[in-house]
């Protein structure tokens, strides 16, 4: 016999700019609530940073931001469109 009991879980809802501290959301609806962006890093042994995981959420307008400055470095951001249902994979800028 199973023993069940009602327990609260908590889940994300979204998240806060790690940039200007406001939400990324521009609402809390799914999906939209997990609009956000993410810098990350992931380093390893022959790294200066040994073993680290580096992780910056930001708000779209902090990233437009960012973009323009990998643009200016003369950098890429890879853009991929994509079926927000199905999930497929549209087109790869
Ligand atoms: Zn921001």
């Amino acid at each position: 016999m199973e023993i069940r009991k009602e327990v609260k879980v908590e889940k994300i809802v979204g998240f806060t700019c790690d940039i200007c501290k406001k939400p990324c959301n521009h609402t809390t609806e799914e999906p939209e609530a997990f609009e956000y962006a993410t810098l990350h890093g992931h380093w390893g042994y022959f790294s200066g940073k040994d073993q680290q995981d580096h992780e910056c959420h930001m708000c779209e307008n902090c990233y437009d931001e960012v973009k323009e400055f990998v643009d200016k470095l003369g950098g890429q951001v890879r853009v991929r469109h994509y079926d927000l249902l199905t999930g497929h994979l549209l087109k790869e800028e």
